[in-house]
């Protein structure tokens, strides 16, 4: 190495609900690893989106999912964004972009992020040809209706789905999810 030169790390955080993880977030996560030295998955607690997982229940999927790979780190928070990130070392926000349809939604994120944070960048990843029509909304609602959901999600969330849609109605009322 030369005299003078200094390594920095390079990280970035990829927030987003997880509920749950599916293969479209994985794929996200270790193409970021690709860039970065570091991803910080960051599971938000929104009060505002119901959810059908709890934030204990996120973390513990996600972290068991990357338990072999050190460099993603998971994290819960609450709160905007922008004042999580300014406690890490994180210098960019990483997204994943589906479709058209999320286009809007993300480009007036990223924005107010800016704005709010003139140093926070988002970059964007395309989606990947095999999960661009996955989500995790269309996952909960296939999976509620009893149908496989193999392939798109990891076998640990597949087993955690089937627990979940054996509760009756009312208690899947109680964890805020009914759709
Ligand atoms: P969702 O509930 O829509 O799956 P999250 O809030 O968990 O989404 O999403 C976190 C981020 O991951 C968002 O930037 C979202 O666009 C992205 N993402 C979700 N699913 C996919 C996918 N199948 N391919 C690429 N990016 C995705």
């Amino acid at each position: 190495m030369k005299e003078g030169v200094k390594i920095i790390e390079k990280v970035a955080i990829y927030p987003g609900s997880f509920d749950p993880i599916t293969y479209g977030h994985i794929d996200i996560i270790e193409r970021g690893l690709e860039i970065f030295d570091k991803v910080i998955v960051a599971i938000a607690h929104n009060a505002e989106k119901r959810s059908l997982f709890t934030v204990e229940e996120r973390l513990e999927m996600v972290k068991t999912v990357f338990r072999e790979t050190p460099d993603v780190i998971v994290v819960s928070f609450k709160g905007l964004l922008v004042d999580y990130v300014a406690k890490t070392n994180a210098k960019v926000i990483l997204r994943g972009l589906r479709a058209t349809s999320d286009f809007e939604y993300e480009f007036h994120m990223a924005s107010m992020n800016r704005s709010l944070n003139t140093h926070l960048d988002t970059l964007f990843m395309m989606t990947s040809k095999d999960y661009f029509f996955v989500s995790s909304r269309t996952i909960k609602e296939v999976a509620s209706l009893g149908g496989a959901v193999d392939g798109l999600v990891p076998d640990l969330v597949v087993t955690r789905l089937k627990e979940k849609f054996k509760l009756p109605v009312n208690k899947r009322k109680q964890i805020g999810w009914d759709d």
